[in-house]
């Protein structure tokens, strides 16, 4: 038997995903992944005894470090289109890598690699030195980092696309939400972190590209549909 509550969990649900779908280019899979992290954000949230977690003290983390989360989590989600599927991506960053590693001995190569990509790739508008950052490939990210795997603590991103000043002070909509957010929006950011275990699924979280009307990436939006809860 179906009681009340399920009913109107059932429906809640059918509208977040109607507004969802009208929000950003999401698949049903995928879609149902993170509405269940909404959920089990605000079931916790609204068990927590808030007088016990420092809320003022989350407000001052540095929230950067999230762009490169662990091993499997890292997010180039500014840095290029993610409506693209993961193995056209996956294509994409690998063959840079591996001309990066085969052309470039010093920072006076790094131009010379820029126009030999930008030729290989004249579909692609996004910045050449957006690859796999390890042999796996399982991290992606910026080649000209200044924690890139063989730059020494250099920052070289004055090469890429945008210019270092740009590069070096972007900070996404979700990061400075999460910055500013409170315990929803921390333990919502847990719970997408956990379910989104590689550079692909993670990027999307992120990345601004895969939404139609808001500013931030599908975090933001999660945040915003979280009053149908
Ligand atoms: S989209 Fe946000 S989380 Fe992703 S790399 Fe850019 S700043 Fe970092
Ligand atoms: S140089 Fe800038 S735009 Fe290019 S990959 Fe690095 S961070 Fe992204």
């Amino acid at each position: 038997m179906v009681g009340r509550g399920d009913r109107s969990g059932d429906r809640n649900t059918i509208r977040l995903l109607a507004e969802l779908k009208k929000a950003s280019v999401i698949g049903p899979q995928e879609a149902r992944i993170h509405l269940d992290c909404m959920s089990n954000a605000k079931q916790e949230c609204s068990i927590i005894d808030r007088s016990c977690v420092m809320e003022g003290l989350i407000t001052v983390v540095n929230v950067s470090f999230m762009c490169q989360l662990d091993g499997q989590r890292s997010c180039a989600g500014c840095c290029d289109n993610f409506q693209q599927d993961r193995e056209v991506l996956r294509r994409k960053y690998s063959r840079r890598r591996a001309a990066f590693d085969a052309m470039v001995r010093g920072r006076g190569d790094l131009p010379l690699y820029r126009e030999h990509m930008a030729r290989q790739e004249l579909a692609d508008v996004s910045c050449r030195f957006l690859a796999f950052l390890d042999d796996n490939q399982q991290s992606v990210g910026c080649l000209l980092h200044p924690k890139g795997p063989t730059n020494k603590g250099v920052d070289l991103r004055r090469y890429g696309k945008h210019g270092e000043p740009r590069c070096q002070a972007y900070i996404c909509a979700g990061l400075r939400t999460v910055r500013k957010g409170g315990l929803y929006e921390w333990l919502l950011l847990h719970y997408l972190q956990k379910a989104s275990n590689d550079w692909y699924a993670y990027s999307r979280l992120f990345s601004p590209s895969v939404t139609y009307k808001y500013y931030g990436g599908l975090f933001e939006i999660y945040i915003k549909l979280g009053k149908y809860l």
